[in-house]
């Protein structure tokens, strides 16, 4: 039984004759699992030069591709359609296509950046348009995202993001548009899409910071990060000392207690890595707190508080990575921002204030970090079922849990599943980006 008892009704057949539809269960990933639960099927518009590259992926992950019947997965390539005729190849190639689409399954297609020409730059514009309107019309749990490709994009590039997007770590992504760029950093991955299935630790050799582990979805992030494969720091508050040091043993990393806000935060956080691991490859800005209050009753503590803990702190520690030496040159920085910074939210003007500044910040930052090789998201989470919701009234966590295109409230660990793949060395190409982890909420979208 899970905190969400409409849903787990839902499940039962005499619930349904009542009228009650059926809240579907997401596939979500279990290590060793397959990418996707059946067969997949590919398809091009324009002659897109990356089908052959997500075909072999697919083969190496032991996925077929089946010319009829149900599929767990579709990808479109469409990323050389520049007409309004292209356009209507896609409605051709979408619509059977999404008939076809299984329980639980995964559409995705790729699109070309806009041009200068007004035609191309209105046919690449109008997959955002597509993509989020099949997110909102395919049901049971299958899901609709838009990866917009750079026309110099090695295939490699595409590599982590289609695995992300098609197997059940994405289970709470719907309806999202995401660029992928050449990756940065002075060297190519000369790595190709036919490299090998995706090992079981993708993450396996590299160190992580989460801050804010002790509990929720910082907790997850930790669990998830060392589950494939990273040595993991967790960094929280004195006071959460004890749940603290329980992350740090079941994950087989270290602790660190320490307030992200102390003046001297930075310089005990850049300590703790040089002594205890001598680098840092993925650095996650969990930790967050929430003062609400009307804006018009609103005082400079709540205030002062919630921007020092989400917004200034990042930027602290952001700046003394980038300026030292112990980030690698893989380095990923993941923020956490929320779609309160996106949609605002009443009562949460501190907070959203810091959420969205933590977007401008990352937008800021990308380019700035490009050139050493890192990249820096920022992931905003919808609705996630952890102790700070299910303390809700009913009515207002019920809202906010069914006002998204999976009709229920996303877990931890779906927040944790997309830090883990912006974490990854492959995941170069992506940065500066905002991945909402909001089953396509309509707050925020
Ligand atoms: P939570 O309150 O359960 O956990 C936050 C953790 O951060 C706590 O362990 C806390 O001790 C730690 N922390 C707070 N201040 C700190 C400081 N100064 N130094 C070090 N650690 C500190 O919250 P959560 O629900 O797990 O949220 C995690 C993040 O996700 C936050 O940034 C939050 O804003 C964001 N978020 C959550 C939701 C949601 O639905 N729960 C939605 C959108 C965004």
């Amino acid at each position: 039984m899970s905190n969400d008892t409409l849903r787990d009704l839902s499940q039962n057949p005499l619930v349904q004759r009542l009228g009650v539809p059926r809240i579907p269960v997401l596939r979500r990933h279990v290590p060793g699992a397959p990418l996707l639960d059946g067969p997949a099927l590919v398809g091009t518009v324009g002659g897109g030069t990356f089908a052959d590259a997500v075909r072999a992926l697919l083969k190496n992950e032991g996925v077929a591709e089946a010319a009829e019947g149900k599929v767990a997965g579709v990808v479109l390539d469409a990323t050389a359609a520049r007409t309004l005729d292209d356009l209507a190849a896609v409605q051709e190639f979408l619509t059977p296509a999404v008939r076809r689409l299984a329980p639980n399954g995964r559409l995705l297609v790729l699109a070309p950046e806009p041009t200068e020409d007004p035609e191309a730059a209105a046919v690449a514009q109008a997959f955002d348009g597509i993509v989020r309107s099949v997110a909102k019309e395919v049901r049971a749990g299958a899901t609709a995202n838009l990866l917009v490709v750079h026309p110099d994009a090695p295939p490699a590039a595409l590599d982590s993001s289609v695995r992300f997007l098609l197997s059940g770590r994405s289970a709470y992504v719907d309806g999202q548009v995401v660029h992928v760029g050449v990756p940065v950093g002075p060297e190519q991955d000369p790595i190709g899409m036919d490299a090998p299935a995706e090992p079981v630790a993708p993450l396996a050799g590299r160190v992580a910071v989460v801050t804010g582990a002790a509990r929720g979805i910082g907790a997850a992030i930790a669990d998830t990060l060392a589950r494939d494969g990273a040595v993991v720091v967790a960094v929280d508050v004195p006071a959460a000392g004890e749940a603290l040091a329980a992350v740090a043993n079941r994950t087989g990393g270290t602790a660190l207690q320490l307030d992200i806000t102390a003046p001297d935060a930075a310089d005990r956080l850049l300590a703790h890595l040089r002594e205890r691991h001598g680098r840092v490859d993925v650095v996650v800005h969990n930790a967050g707190i929430t003062r609400d209050k009307l804006l018009a009753n609103m005082d400079a503590d709540r205030w002062n508080a919630v921007l020092a803990v989400n917004l200034r702190a990042q930027l602290v520690i952001n700046g003394a990575l980038l300026e030292g030496d112990l980030l690698s040159d893989t380095g990923r920085i993941v923020c956490v921002a929320s779609t309160s910074g996106i949609a605002g939210n009443r009562g949460q003007t501190n907070y959203a204030a810091s959420k969205a500044g933590v977007i401008g910040m990352i937008r800021a930052l990308a380019p700035r970090a490009a050139a050493r090789g890192v990249t820096v998201n920022a992931v905003a989470p919808g609705f996630i079922e952890t102790e700070m919701t299910a303390r809700m009234p009913l009515g207002t966590r019920e809202g906010g849990r069914r006002i998204n295109s999976l009709r229920q409230g996303g877990l931890p660990v779906d927040v944790a599943e997309t830090v883990g793949w912006l974490g990854q060395a492959e995941s170069g190409g992506v940065t500066g980006q905002v991945v909402r982890v909001c089953g396509q909420s309509m707050i925020g979208a």
